[in-house]
């Protein structure tokens, strides 16, 4: 029997030509699936368009044969955004990936939404400046989905996330018309933020194909340190202190406890414990600095030497090559990774104000404890911006299925927590599938009905990304 799907897969084959689609399995595999497995997709066909028109044409198709669409990156997402039911249609940006223009005089790219996020920080860097968005899955990520998901990652404290680095956007329609907003604009107040519903909305209301992204002067120095403190208290007090004595020259201010350093240096390869005491909690600071003449070495040195005084660090060091600073990196990145040696993991990526972090961390832990004795809390994160990755290592004798099984039942503990101290569930990952129902949960009865009008309103037939956010 002929399905309107099986229709409609004709058309989308003739208008995109051979290169423009696969129904292959080892390609909708690798695209159906995401890395972490709590996903799996089951899309029979992936259209990879190489051009707007082609994407506006492929959603019209589809939305005349009443089938849904879900816009595809990367796949680097972690909450099931990406993934496709059966009988919608998956569609990857990954052959848009041109970088059109990069403007020197107004500090901005314009940039295809399939294009690697890393591919945009080398081609700033060619003509001295930076994009500064940078997160661990930037060789693979594409900008669409850093601004489908309004990423977050390192340089937030100094640049603000994706939303804060961008100016215009150009986006194909739930109905297949195209909304170009590709503007170069710093100032613009004429009517509602068009932009900023389409950044962070997980690819529910529109197909991002276009973006101008705002750039900066490349740094000329780096100075990057480790630094052991006494407690997530005492690094607050330090961040407080660089920003008033850097000049706000901070790019990345990150907070690890002692058991994720622990596991980083000693399941990944190649890595150099920073320092040689042992600390319950550890701190990566860099500053950064576009000015010829400045000496962040001597800042940093000094700010160290003040926070020891201030009994604010009790250890440091100063990376004093690219190949030490890099090792210093290596260890913080790599925890996601180092976590995986030690059973199950339970995660959260959640928000508070920064001054309440100290409060999440204790009430946290504690909680977790009680829920599940002998859990291995492993707090670490952009505490700058209060973004925790609050992710719980199983017990050393806990079967890991029986740990997992307590996964929503610790979401709710640890939500709650995030919740009554003002936070958000979603710090930088997104909703997705994964935390849909406890956005439903926690949001205002207000901000559904607002979140659900505006979903109404530009795909009333629900033909974008159906099930995810709202
Ligand atoms: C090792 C690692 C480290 C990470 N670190 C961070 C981090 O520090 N900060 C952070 O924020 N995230 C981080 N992430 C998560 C992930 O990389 C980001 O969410 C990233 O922005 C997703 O981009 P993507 O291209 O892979 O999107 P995908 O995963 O393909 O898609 C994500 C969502 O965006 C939608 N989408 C994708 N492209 C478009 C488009 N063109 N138009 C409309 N919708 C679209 C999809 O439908 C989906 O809902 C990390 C992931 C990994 C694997």
């Amino acid at each position: 029997m002929t399905r309107p799907h099986d229709a409609a897969i004709l058309e989308l084959k003739n208008l995109l030509g051979p290169k423009g689609w696969s129904m292959e399995r080892d390609v909708l595999e690798t695209h159906n699936r995401e890395a972490r497995g709590k996903f799996e997709g089951h899309a029979d066909i992936i259209l990879f368009p190489a051009s707007t028109d082609e994407v506006a044409k492929a959603v019209a198709i589809c939305a005349a044969h009443a089938i849904a669409i879900v816009p595809q990156g990367g796949n680097t997402g972690r909450c099931g955004g990406a993934v496709a039911g059966q009988d919608q249609v998956l569609l990857n940006l990954k052959r848009m990936n041109r970088i059109t223009e990069i403007d020197a005089r107004d500090f901005t790219a314009t940039v295809e939404a399939g294009a690697i996020l890393k591919t945009i920080q080398d081609a700033a860097e060619e003509h001295d400046l930076l994009f500064p968005l940078s997160l661990g899955a930037e060789g693979s990520c594409q900008i669409g989905g850093n601004l489908a998901t309004n990423a977050g990652g390192l340089n937030v404290i100094r640049y603000g996330n994706a939303r804060d680095l961008v100016l215009g956007l150009e986006v194909v329609l739930p109905d297949g018309s195209i909304w170009n907003g590709l503007s170069k604009l710093r100032k613009d107040n004429s009517g509602y933020d068009l932009r900023d519903l389409f950044i962070g909305a997980e690819g529910t209301l529109g197909i991002i194909t276009k973006a101008t992204l705002k750039l900066f002067p490349h740094p000329k120095h780096i100075a990057t340190a480790w630094v052991a403190v006494p407690s997530p208290e005492a690094a607050l007090d330090l961040l407080a202190l660089a920003r008033r004595t850097t000049g706000d020259a901070i790019a990345a201010f990150e907070l690890m406890c002692g058991f994720a350093h622990d596991m980083s240096v000693t399941h990944l390869p190649n890595l150099t414990r920073p320092l040689a005491s042992q600390t319950d909690w550890h701190v990566l600071i860099e500053l950064t600095s576009s000015r010829p003449t400045d000496d962040l070495q001597s800042l940093l040195t000094d700010l160290l030497g003040d926070a020891m005084e201030g009994e604010l660090a009790r250890d440091a060091t100063l990376a004093q090559s690219d190949a030490q600073r890099k090792n210093l990196w290596a260890i913080r990145e790599g925890i996601p990774e180092a976590q995986g040696f030690e059973g199950g993991s339970i995660k959260h990526d959640v928000s508070v104000p920064v001054s309440k972090v100290p409060d999440l961390l204790t009430r946290g832990m504690a909680a977790a404890r009680d829920l599940i004795p002998g859990i291995r809390p492993c707090p670490f994160g952009h505490v700058g911006d209060g973004n925790i990755h609050f992710n719980f290592t199983q017990p050393l004798d806990m079967d890991k299925a029986d740990y997992l099984a307590h996964w929503e039942n610790l979401n709710r503990v640890i939500h709650d927590i995030v919740a009554g101290l003002g936070g958000s569930i979603s710090a930088e990952h997104g909703i997705g599938q994964l935390k849909r129902d406890e956005l439903a949960h926690y949001a205002s009865a207000e901000k559904l009905k607002l979140l659900r009008a505006v979903k109404a309103a530009i795909d009333p037939d629900n033909r974008l990304n159906p099930g995810k956010v709202v």
